[in-house]
């Protein structure tokens, strides 16, 4: 099997080499939090500690858990939210990060320069530690998907037996004179992850800042930190990062939100005008569809069927 394997296919789980720290504003909150990304051992996954509420609530970075998905995804757990993951967890899953403790001092991730680049930088220099629990893929083995209206978000089994890629082709549509149509596609690797998507920004347009702001939405929304779309140009002075940034910002957004899978996904994803709501659904229907995947791991170097194990896990995370 070993030589159907990218390169960076990797057999064995991952956590950060050492604590991470930053801080800053929230997008939609406008709250300052600190941030602590700790290494942890294997299988633990992605947790959430709120260290500024008494007794420390974990939550979980697991798709029963994902309590909002209007403009960002919030996760919660007995009334204790942290709120818009996406970009922090695109990062663990893009650079293949598989196990950390993240310590959040507020309600809200910091959106900090409204893209993952400057978390992805920092997790770069602290390193990335290699455990000895082998790490899971789910292998997607019949098309599955999602649909509102003309928007649908579908995986798809990998285009040949044994490969371990994860492949995303993106498209979204705006009816909107200076951004429509913007096709993106990628074979996800830590390297074209932080190449093409991890320095994509949060975008929105002048036209729904209002109504965002009444509905206290984007309070510490500048355009330091997010790209703004006027009537017929960007109101941003240092112009786009990539002439199609705002699509390779919806693959940034859909990779955090299909980590909630809590697993290495093999297979290709389509989406056509998706978000978040979209994306969870089919993180959801995943889930609930077994007889649309397998999941594998590596045992002395053959690749097991571990399905059975992990519908376990899933049925008690
Ligand atoms: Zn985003």
């Amino acid at each position: 099997m070993a030589h159907l394997l990218h390169p960076y296919i990797r057999m064995f789980q991952t956590t950060v080499n050492k604590t991470i720290e930053f801080s800053g504003i929230g997008l939609h909150t406008g709250s300052h939090a600190t941030v602590k990304i700790l290494p942890c051992g294997k299988d633990k996954g992605i947790r959430f500690i709120r260290k500024d509420i008494p007794h420390a609530p974990v939550i979980k970075a697991k798709a029963k858990n994902v309590v909002a998905t209007h403009y960002s995804t919030t996760l919660g757990k007995d009334g204790v939210t942290v709120s818009t993951v996406e970009h922090l967890l695109a990062a663990f899953y893009g650079l293949g990060i598989d196990n950390a403790a993240v310590e959040v001092y507020g309600p809200e991730i910091p959106i900090m320069d409204g893209s993952a680049a400057p978390i992805t930088e920092l997790i770069m220099e602290a390193g990335i530690r290699e455990l000895t629990q082998p790490r899971r893929y789910l292998v997607i083995t019949k098309p599955i998907e999602v649909r509102d209206k003309d928007k649908y978000v579908r995986l798809l089994p990998p285009d040949r037996e044994g490969e371990r890629a994860f492949t995303i082709d993106y498209t979204i549509d705006f009816s909107h004179p200076y951004l429509s149509k913007q096709s993106f596609s990628i074979t996800l690797s830590p390297a074209a992850f932080r190449e093409e998507v991890v320095s994509a920004r949060t975008f929105g347009f002048l036209r729904d800042v209002e109504l965002l702001r009444e509905n206290g939405l984007v309070r510490g929304g500048t355009l330091k930190n997010a790209v703004v779309i006027g009537e017929s140009d960007i109101l941003n002075e240092g112009g786009l990062r990539f002439p199609d940034e705002f699509v390779r910002h919806k693959v940034l957004d859909l990779i955090g939100d299909i980590s909630l899978l809590g697993v290495h996904i093999a297979g290709r994803l389509n989406a056509h005008r998706s978000g978040h709501t979209l994306n969870h659904a089919l993180v959801k229907k995943v889930i609930k569809n077994p007889e649309t995947w397998k999941v594998v791991e590596f045992v002395e170097e053959e690749l097991a069927d571990v399905s059975p194990q992990f519908r376990t896990a899933l049925a008690t995370a």
